[in-house]
């Protein structure tokens, strides 16, 4: 029977980074994936994918809509959908592949097949032929998948989830997403660039709930502007396929007929088959495996990290869990701040947020000065022709740390870095303003906001 010191169940961002770097450290490491490819859902249906089309459909509305400001005429402009689709594709094979070898490189022992527990040291891997591992310590890192609605029928096509509105064969005539969240909103923005008629019904009466409230109304403001529909206050009851159409209903309102629907109202966590009750590890209120600070479940030997836990169901949270659960098999002092785990939306213009919102401060009680930049009165934004949007910094009243950052803007996921950096290390609003930025640079409204906490904006 092989052995390992750690056998990792899921090669997603958190199982394969926690297998690298559990190596690195000297441990001898086998991960069990059920998939042909690594990577999880972030690398082969999630993350880099959506990335890539939101890029590749940007450039398409770009040269359409926006070229002519910039003095370029291009005369007409054409998707060729299978070519973007091809592109896409090979990103994700670039990148799955580059995980086979940095596990060959790392020497992590990879086994192809459904990884199940049968006791606290022990996991079988249930593939062409059926294996038995012997474990030290056991990882699960087994992700997430899309949670079902009552009433609507997915049939994989014409009703799907993100992966299937991730390969389209053509752009739909009218698209009905029903989720104003991350996913929904991604997506939607996809094929809305490619000419899709976009609706979003969404159950509550604001778009991307727990996000910053006052950055998600202007999100929908500039995503109305751009062509997608909300309907707020939507509850779905039904979608089906009917001759050959998709009809939605929801309480209170006519059908919808549509061509194509896209589910996004949110991920659970992946427990099923993998052998949980059996071998006693307990799950939370939601379903997700139960861990302490540490990672550890209840049954010695047996952890837990990434969307399969509770948190934020983003790929570097997985990734910092995956650091952290291997220096701590590794017998180092590990954790993760929780407080400082950026969020992007990668609409156009971005949507990227870190720490507290302004809503968590008042329900606190959370005594906080605000900052705010807009991109209108940043030279560079001028020159992108991208000056929609702003940049909100949070600060504690009396000591002025920083406590949240907001930014709806160009190129906002990148710049909020810096942010995520200034939360890290317990900086002030004031240690962000009195540090040079250069010029002339987006990430100076980050400064400028910072300036703004004390009233004193220098370009507003
Ligand atoms: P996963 O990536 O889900 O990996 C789990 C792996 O475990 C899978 O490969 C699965 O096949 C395998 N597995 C499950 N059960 C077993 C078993 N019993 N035996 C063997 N293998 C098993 N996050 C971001 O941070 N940024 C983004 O831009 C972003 N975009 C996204 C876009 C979409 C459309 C979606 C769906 C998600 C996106 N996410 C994004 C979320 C991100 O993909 C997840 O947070 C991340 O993949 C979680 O990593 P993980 O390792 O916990 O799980
Ligand atoms: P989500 O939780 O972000 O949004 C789901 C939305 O569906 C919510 O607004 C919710 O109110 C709505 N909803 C729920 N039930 C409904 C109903 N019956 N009718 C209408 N609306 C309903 O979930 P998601 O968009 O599916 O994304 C799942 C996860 O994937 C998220 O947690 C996110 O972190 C992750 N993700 C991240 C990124 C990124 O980081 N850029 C991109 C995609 C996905």
């Amino acid at each position: 029977m092989p052995q390992h010191d750690v056998v990792v169940i899921g090669a997603g961002p958190g199982g394969y980074v926690a297998a690298i770097r559990a190596a690195q450290n000297g441990l001898n490491v086998a991960c069990v994936e059920v998939e042909g490819a690594l990577g999880g859902t972030c690398l082969r249906v999630g993350c880099i994918p959506s990335k890539a089309l939101l890029e590749s459909s940007e450039l398409y509305r770009m040269a359409r809509d926006h070229f002519a400001q910039h003095g370029i005429e291009t005369g007409g402009v054409q998707v060729d959908l299978s070519k973007m689709l091809a592109r896409k594709d090979q990103i994700v094979t670039g990148l799955t592949k580059g995980i086979e070898g940095l596990f060959k490189k790392n020497k992590v022992t990879r086994y192809k097949g459904l990884g199940k527990i049968t006791g606290p040291n022990t996991v079988v891997v249930e593939g062409t032929e059926s294996i038995e591992l012997q474990a030290k310590s056991i990882v699960i890192a087994t992700g997430s998948k899309s949670a079902p609605l009552r009433g609507v029928e997915v049939d994989g096509d014409l009703i799907g989830t993100s992966t299937e509105a991730l390969s389209f064969p053509a752009v739909p005539g009218h698209l009905v997403v029903i989720g104003a969240g991350v996913i929904g909103l991604e997506l939607g923005c996809v094929w809305a660039r490619l000419g899709a008629k976009v609706t979003v019904l969404e159950y509550l009466p604001r778009i991307l709930p727990g996000m910053d409230t006052e950055i998600a109304t202007e999100a929908q403001k500039i995503l109305t502007k751009q062509g997608l529909e909300f309907r707020l206050g939507s509850r779905v009851t039904s979608a089906k396929v009917v001759d050959g159409k998709c009809v939605v209903e929801c309480d209170g309102a006519e059908p919808i007929t549509c061509d194509r629907v896209l589910l996004a109202v949110g991920r659970l966590p992946n427990v099923d088959g993998l052998g949980l009750d059996a071998a006693g590890v307990k799950l939370d209120e939601r379903g997700r495996v139960a861990v302490d600070d540490h990672f550890r479940t209840n049954i010695p030997g047996i952890y837990a990290i990434g969307d399969v836990i509770a948190g934020p169901m983003l790929a570097h949270k997985a990734e910092e869990e995956g650091v952290a659960v291997a220096d701590i098999l590794t017998g180092r002092y590990a954790h993760v701040n929780y407080d400082a785990i950026p969020g992007v939306v990668y609409t156009e213009p971005e949507i990227a947020t870190v720490g507290k919102s302004e809503d968590q401060l008042k329900q606190a009680e959370i005594p906080y000065r605000k900052g705010i930049f807009p991109f209108m009165a940043n030279g560079r934004a001028k020159a992108l022709a991208h000056t929609e949007g702003r940049v909100k910094v949070l600060a504690h009243a009396e000591t002025d740390r920083v406590l949240g950052v907001h930014i709806i803007g160009p190129r906002a996921g990148d710049m909020i870095a810096e942010a995520a950096v200034a939360i890290e290390f317990g900086a002030s609003a004031e240690d962000i303003a009195r540090s040079s930025h250069a010029h002339p640079t987006l990430a100076e409204c980050i400064k400028e906001a910072a300036l703004a906490v004390d009233g004193r904006a220098i370009h507003f």
